[in-house]
Order: structure tokens, then C-alpha cells, then sequence
């Protein structure tokens, strides 16, 4: 449930009602905005008497939140969250573009492909030295070594750099390397994962899982705020469905919707989405124009020779025409409502 405070309402005020939620076993949230607080409670709702809660002096308002994710909510928190990485901001109305190599291959791939990406305006790096195959006969990513090989990048072309962690035990390392930790689709419902990335001070990437509903992900986001990690996108990458032309089935209607039930921020993966190269850019733009924060697609200088996921990875010089398409249909939009 969310306690709004009146304006003006004093700090003892504010702690008198935390104290009364916390004794009562609520996890409790506070927000404190221009003008009033608000106190987000999470807990047992039949252990608190709401209309003596409302009662309470400072209080202006009650409401309880009735769908199953709270603190991701729209209720909980109505302006939208920000997540700063480097110089990109997700969630503020803008779209910065993550690129990169599906895998780390090694220091001379990655390196010329994220100066190729920074120079045609990527704002973050993307590559996995933890890859998670469906076969354990493919290659698995280069591990530590791979973090050593984005890192340098990020020295060389000042962009922060975003990988996958796969396990618990990782996630110390793997948060010591980089900006941003990925959670991807296969782990989606790990909740130890979850709840580990969570006590960490690092902005999250959280993957939608292949089959998962939007209250599972939602579900899942939850796990992460819960946890006390506030700084947290959530990534539609395609789920599975009947059709096998493409890899996945990108949907975007999750954007809009999304979007609408959370403050979090909504980024699209186009390239696992659909699996196809030539289908990248298109639904890229699609995404942009149904409101996405951000857009993450792989590049690879030489897609034939790939290690993995050349199909749908992009030469430099085609991220380049995108990153300059998303910005054309951005102020398009920009230009007709005058609103994000
Ligand atoms: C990835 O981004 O490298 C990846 C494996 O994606 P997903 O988890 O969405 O399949
Ligand atoms: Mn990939």
C-alpha cells in the first residue's frame, strides 16, 4: 500500500507512521518528493488497520495497492525511474542505443567493434563472456577474461559496458567489472539471482524470460526493487511463440503496456527478438515509436564469422544508419505531441 503524507507533513510525523508499519512487518520505502512524502509498504495488509493508519496526524491518504507487484508499480511510484549509465539516461523520453558483440571473442574483435559502435553513437557497450547455449558443446564466453577485454574498451572509448551474469556466484566479480549487470531471459525466474543483483549499488538490465508473461516479469523487477536495487530496466527480447520464420516474436505492445502498469524504464533487444539481421532496424523503429528508453542490439564487424549470433547481428555501418533513423522518427514523434 502507498501512505501519502500532507504537505508539510513533519519528519516525526513521517516516522511515526514508518514505525507503526514496520512493527507491524511491512518492508517500508520511503519517497521523498518536492512537495510531500510518500511511504511505500509492503507486507501483510490485514496486520494494519486502515483507517487508523489514515487517522494517523500528517497522513493524507490511503491506497492499497491491489495488483500483485507493488514497489514496480505505477501506484507505488507515479513519475517515471531514470538510470543513469554513463552518459545514457533511460527513461527520461530519450532512446540510447547499447551495442555490441553477442559474444566476447577476443581483445582485437571487441575492441574495433565497440570504437566501429562508439564512433556511430552507441552510449553503452554490450558483449557476454558468460553465454548461456543451448548446447553445452558451443562456446561458453571467454569468463574473466572477457571482463578484462571490456573494461579496456570502456578505457578506450569512455562507454560503460554491460554484461550477462549467470549464477550467484559471479555476480561480486562480474559487478566489480562493469556498469551495468544483465539478467538475461534464461534466468529471468532465478529468484537468488534476483534477490543477489539486488543488494548491489549497479544499475540491472532484467531480460523478459522466453515464455514469460508480463506479470511474471513484472514478478521478477519485484524481486530486484524488494531486494533494494532501485535502479533497474526491464528489456522485451522477444518470447516464444508458434511462428518459426523469426527467433522469437518481438512484442512490442509490451512497450506501451508496460510501461503503463510501471515507472520502470522499457528497452527492446530486436536482434534476439526476431533473430533476423534485416529485421533489426525496422522493428527497432517500431519500438521507438511505441515509447521504448532504449534499444540494445548486437554488432559484430564480420557476422559470417561470429562465434554465435551472426544471423542477427548488424555491421557497424548499419547500427549507424539505425542510431540516425532513431533519432529522425524520435522528433518525429517529439514534433507532433510535443511530449515524450
Ligand atoms: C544476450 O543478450 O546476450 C542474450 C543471451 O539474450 P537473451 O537472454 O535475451 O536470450
Ligand atoms: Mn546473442
Amino acid at each position: 500500500m502507498v501512505i501519502v503524507m500532507k504537505k508539510g507533513a513533519t519528519p516525526a510525523q513521517v516516522e511515526a507512521v514508518q514505525e507503526r508499519l514496520v512493527a507491524r512487518g511491512f518492508n517500508v520505502h520511503l519517497s521523498e518528493g518536492i512537495n510531500r512524502t510518500i511511504l511505500g509498504a509492503v507486507g501483510d495488509r490485514t496486520r494494519v488497520d486502515h483507517t487508523a493508519l489514515q487517522a494517523m496526524p500528517g497522513v493524507e491518504n490511503v491506497v492499497a495497492i491491489m495488483k500483485p507487484f507493488k514497489m514496480a508499480s505505477r501506484e507505488f511510484k507515479t513519475d517515471n525511474t531514470l538510470v543513469q549509465v554513463g552518459r545514457a539516461t533511460f527513461g527520461d523520453g530519450s532512446v540510447p542505443l547499447i551495442a555490441g558483440p553477442c559474444a566476447i571473442e577476443g581483445r582485437e574483435q571487441f575492441i574495433e567493434t565497440a570504437v566501429a559502435v562508439a564512433e556511430r553513437g552507441a552510449l553503452a557497450l554490450r558483449g557476454g563472456a558468460f553465454k548461456p547455449r543451448t548446447s553445452p558443446y558451443s562456446f561458453q564466453g571467454l569468463g574473466e577474461e572477457g571482463l578484462k577485454i571490456m573494461a579496456e574498451a570502456r578505457d578506450i572509448t569512455g562507454l560503460p559496458i554491460v554484461t550477462e551474469v549467470m549464477d550467484q556466484k559471479s555476480v561480486p566479480m562480474v559487478a566489480e567489472y562493469v556498469d551495468m549487470i544483465q539478467i538475461g531471459a534464461r534466468n529471468m525466474q532465478n529468484f537468488y539471482l534476483l534477490k543477489e543483483v539486488g543488494k548491489y549499488n549497479k544499475p540491472v538490465l532484467l531480460k523478459r524470460g522466453l515464455s514469460a508473461t508480463i506479470e511474471e516479469w513484472l514478478m521478477a523487477a519485484e524481486y530486484i526493487l524488494d531486494s533494494g536495487n532501485s535502479q533497474l530496466i526491464l528489456c522485451e527480447r522477444g518470447i516464444r511463440t508458434f511462428e518459426t520464420y523469426t527467433r522469437n516474436t518481438l512484442d512490442l505492445s509490451a512497450i506501451p503496456l508496460v510501461k503503463s502498469l510501471s515507472h520502470l524504464p522499457v528497452i527492446v533487444d530486436p536482434s534476439h527478438g526476431t533473430g533476423k539481421r534485416d529485421l533489426v532496424n525496422p522493428m527497432s523503429l517500431a519500438a521507438v515509436a511505441c515509447g521504448c528508453d532504449g534499444i540494445i542490439v548486437e554488432v559484430h564487424t564480420n557476422p559470417a564469422e561470429a562465434w554465435s549470433d551472426g544471423p542477427q547481428s548488424l555491421i557497424p555501418d548499419e547500427f549507424g544508419v539505425l542510431v540516425r533513423q532513431v533519432q529522425a522518427v524520435l522528433q518525429a514523434i517529439h514534433g507532433i505531441s510535443g511530449a515524450n
